[in-house]
């Protein structure tokens, strides 16, 4: 049979995340690719978990989720962030942030509509986009000289948009270069939304996962962009749980709605003992959340240190998992081939960054590293990657 799959949709057959990790097994490789901790969530969290199980949660959870997951969910935006959402009609829970992701651009996103996306971009928004019909105007965040924090040009975001701009997409804290917008860099975001009446698409899955005391400002906070702002976040990051696929669509009632109906055929409701667990933790885990955030700053900082002792030039983190490294210093120019090297050359993996670009040229001589592991993980890689020089060199 020749290619079943759509066409619009066969660039994104093979993707360099299976061939890295497949890489990284194959070769015993400690693995700084792939953004997930290698240590659990807070204890009672867990054990909620597994006490709803046997206490019988495990039947069909209402479709929009349940009432005390979309409780808490609207207690801590308006307790964070004086964000006030009924939790009703305003919030929504989706298998993940990746199902609100998917149900969303499906939802708004006519065929031919333009979506403004900040590249390097996760890599479900792409293929989203695409599924949906729509078409990709990439704005490219690169290092300010002053500060080594990825930023946008304001005058490359406002010459991105055009007659069939539908929406633009803002992921901060931003995966994979660790920027944390301020309430400036929002602000000319949000100005150009209110000037051509976009909806805003945020994806704030790291909301509490910035350093150095710098805030989370959701986007939805500023003049006039309440109500034309859908947003997403889930547990995965929030509770170091990425397997538990369960997050939430908070925003004015006609764009909820509006993602709900898509969802609803999607996968109709996620999973309810988790809701139930979740709802408890967001209500009363904060000093956990505090500590995590904390020690991923550390973490941070270590693996900072040693990938610029190694002689990358590295990126400014200000939240996340990750870090960019620039391997330029290093004598190389090709961040696939070295991260395809890497694994057999070195026992360390990571992911090439000119995978979340549409100009692949804008990331080629980058690569994202992960620091969400325990220290003596980050320590090893470092070693490993400081000897690989040394016998490169
Ligand atoms: C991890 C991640 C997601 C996916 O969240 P899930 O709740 O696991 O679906 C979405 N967006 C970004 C930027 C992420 O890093």
């Amino acid at each position: 049979m020749d290619n079943p799959l759509i066409e619009r949709m066969r660039v994104y057959g093979e993707t360099i995340f299976a061939e890295m990790t497949r890489l990284a097994t194959e070769t015993g490789s400690v693995n700084l690719g792939q953004g997930f901790p290698d240590t659990d969530g807070p204890r009672p969290l867990l054990e909620a978990a597994s006490r709803n199980i046997l206490e019988g949660v495990n039947q069909y959870p209402p479709g929009p989720g349940r009432p005390e997951l979309r409780r808490a969910v609207s207690r801590y935006r308006s307790r964070h962030y004086g964000i006030d959402l009924d939790p009703d009609t305003e919030v929504y829970i989706t298998v993940g942030a990746t199902a609100g992701i998917a149900a969303a651009l499906l939802a708004l996103v006519e065929q031919g509509d333009e979506v403004i996306v900040f590249e390097p971009m996760y890599d479900s928004y792409a293929a989203m986009v695409t599924l949906a019909g729509g078409v990709r105007r990439p704005v490219t965040l690169r290092p300010d000289p002053a500060t080594g924090r990825f930023v946008f040009d304001p005058d490359e975001l406002r010459a991105a948009v055009g007659p069939r701009t539908r929406m633009v997409l803002v992921n901060s804290p931003h995966n994979p270069t660790g920027t944390v917008f301020t309430a400036q860099e929002l602000e000319e975001i949000a100005a150009v939304c209110r000037e051509h009446d976009l909806i805003a698409f945020t994806d704030e899955v790291y909301e509490f996962l910035t350093f150095d005391g710098r805030p989370h400002v959701p986007l939805a906070t500023l003049p006039g962009m309440r109500e034309r702002t859908v947003s997403v976040s889930s547990v995965g990051k929030m509770f170091a749980v990425t397997g538990w696929k369960t997050g939430w669509v908070m925003g004015p009632e006609p764009l909820v709605t509006a993602v709900r109906t898509v969802n609803q055929f999607l996968t109709f409701s996620a999973n309810g003992a988790l809701q139930l667990a979740i709802a408890d933790a967001i209500d009363n885990e904060g000093e956990w959340v505090a500590a995590q955030r904390a020690a991923l700053q550390g973490k941070r900082d270590r693996l900072a240190a040693g990938l610029a002792e190694t002689g990358f030039e590295v990126g400014v983190s200000e939240g996340t998992y990750f870090v960019m490294a620039d391997i330029r210093p290093l004598g190389y120019t090709s961040g696939v081939d070295i991260a395809r090297a890497l694994p057999r050359e070195a026992g360390v993996a990571a992911v090439p960054a000119q995978v979340f670009y549409d100009r692949e040229k804008e990331g080629e001589h980058l690569l994202r590293f992960a620091f969400c592991k325990r220290d003596e993980v980050l320590d090893e890689a470092v070693a490993r990657l400081t000897a690989w020089h040394h016998r490169a060199s």
